[in-house]
């Protein structure tokens, strides 16, 4: 059995009965990268030396000691390249400093391991966004791994990385884990610093990981946590230990299904796979009961109002100027600016900065973000009142299964609608997981369906436990 096939929790069991070494173990997923990179395109790039370093001084006896972590590439490690997927980072940038959730999986005896592609700056849902290449998804090689951490997906189910972290801004994290087949999860707004991830939409913005096993994720999602002075959103709560819940059954647990959440839209295919997986969760104990959900409509507007106006206020800074990619071609200042931007920016990237622009200009504002930032509040006070009720609310991670590269490139607004039940999590700041629910045979492929349960803000106890039931049971 390939070390790389093994879950964290297995490998801790290897590392501390000596069986192997950190440094075998860089090594072993360095040997994989190799073989298996050249198809997947999920690792842009890997600094072998600098992980056997650390390597060499890991400390087992800690709770991740040794365990190489694979990196979305919008999270700074201090010297190492953070791109951001994007052309206007991709020259000239070494991260100067380190980002507070790698700090926390350092001092938990992590090593950081590799930088994974996306698309640019986590704008989108299939990485083909991203400037540097394209990634495929390990189930079916011509079809998308979903995004924007679809580089991180891809490697984690593709048996080339351990574990990554990615970013969930709308359904980063959950979506590409549901496609590819891997368990993705998207702690509380707040729970994990956002200091030294690269901005897309501040308000929306979280750090998490994808796993194999929800096990592994409870096990990271223990060292990504706590409270931050350096990012003002930081939730100053303390943190209990995610894995003392794995193996509690789910015996009464209440799970809402919100009926807004099976629509016409959703894969029938996609929906028997779901269906199956809630009757399980109902043989496991759980008391199954409809939910309504009234303003998710919503949600894909609100969300394509808020997140570029955002992205358009965060991104001013790449200016040609401090950092990133710079024209040679300019006369005067402003040309320079312009240059810069435009040659470095990607094509989704622009269409969000002007949409931002647009919608936070002088008489659009009213019209259009302060609504959104009311319907944001209605979609929040939704779940409050469905929390009333119901301990988790289930449902299918994505509409569809993965579709083939290139399928939706010319149909942003097709692609937008993909995220109808990833977002209103990330609206509402709630913590959220997928998990693999079987696959379905789609057009000759077999391909991974991924289950949705979300739980009340700072509430992932129970979601690991219900996740976990699920997966074992
Ligand atoms: N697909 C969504 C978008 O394009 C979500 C991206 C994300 O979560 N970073 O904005």
């Amino acid at each position: 059995m390939s070390l790389t096939s093994l879950s964290l929790t297995e490998l801790r069991q290897k590392l501390s009965a000596k069986e192997i070494s950190a440094s075998d173990l860089v090594r072993g997923v360095a040997g994989a990268i190799e073989s298996r990179n050249p198809e997947l395109g999920a690792y842009l790039t890997w600094d072998l030396d600098a992980a056997l370093k650390e390597a060499e001084s890991a400390d087992i006896t800690q709770p991740l000691g040794g365990l190489p972590i694979a990196i979305k590439d919008n999270i700074n490690v201090e010297g190492q390249p953070c791109t951001c997927g994007s052309k206007i980072l991709a020259e000239n940038y070494t991260a100067p400093y380190t980002a507070t959730a790698i700090t926390h999986l350092r001092k938990a005896g992590a090593i950081p391991f590799g930088r994974l592609n996306m698309d640019e700056f986590a704008m989108g849902s299939s990485t083909e966004n991203s400037a540097l290449g394209l990634t495929r998804n390990p189930a079916a090689l011509d079809r998308i791994p979903g995004g924007s951490s679809g580089g991180s997906a891809s490697s984690v189910a593709g048996g080339i990385a351990l574990a990554a972290l990615g970013s969930d801004t709308g359904g980063s994290i959950r979506q590409p884990a549901a496609l590819c087949g891997c368990v993705g999860m998207k702690p509380t707004y707040g729970r994990v610093s956002r200091f030294g991830l690269i901005a897309f939409a501040s308000s929306l913005d979280q750090i998490g990981p994808l796993t194999r096993t929800v096990a592994d994720a409870a096990l990271l999602t223990n060292h990504l946590c706590g409270f931050d002075p350096r990012d003002s959103t930081s939730l100053n709560e303390p943190v209990p230990d995610f894995t003392a819940v794995l193996g509690h059954d789910i015996k009464g647990l209440r799970i809402g299904l919100p009926k807004e959440y099976f629509i016409d839209g959703l894969h029938p295919e996609v929906e028997a796979a779901v269906r199956k997986g809630i009757a399980k969760l109902e043989a496991l104990g759980a008391r199954i009961e409809e939910i309504s959900l009234p303003h998710t409509e919503a949600g894909v507007a609100t969300y394509y109002v808020l997140a570029p106006a955002e992205a358009s206020a965060n991104l001013a800074r790449f200016d040609g100027v401090r950092y990133g990619h710079r024209s040679t071609s300019a006369s005067d200042l402003m040309e320079h600016y312009l240059k810069s931007r435009s040659e470095g920016f990607g094509p989704e990237v622009k269409r969000r900065i002007l949409l931002g622009t647009y919608v936070l200009s002088s008489g659009y504002y009213d019209a259009y973000y302060l609504q959104a930032q009311k319907a944001r509040t209605l979609i929040k006070d939704d779940f409050t009142k469905a929390f009333e009720k119901v301990d988790v609310i289930v449902s299918p991670t994505s509409p569809t299964p993965a579709h083939k590269l290139g399928e939706l490139t010319d149909d942003p607004l097709q692609a937008y609608l993909e995220d109808v039940f990833t977002i209103p999590a990330n609206l509402a700041g709630l913590p959220a997981i997928s998990v693999p629910c079987g696959t379905i045979a789609h057009e000759g492929a077999v391909l991974p369906v991924g289950l949705q349960f979300i739980t009340k803000a700072l509430d992932e106890a129970t979601l690991f436990q219900a996740a976990h039931a699920f997966e074992v049971g």
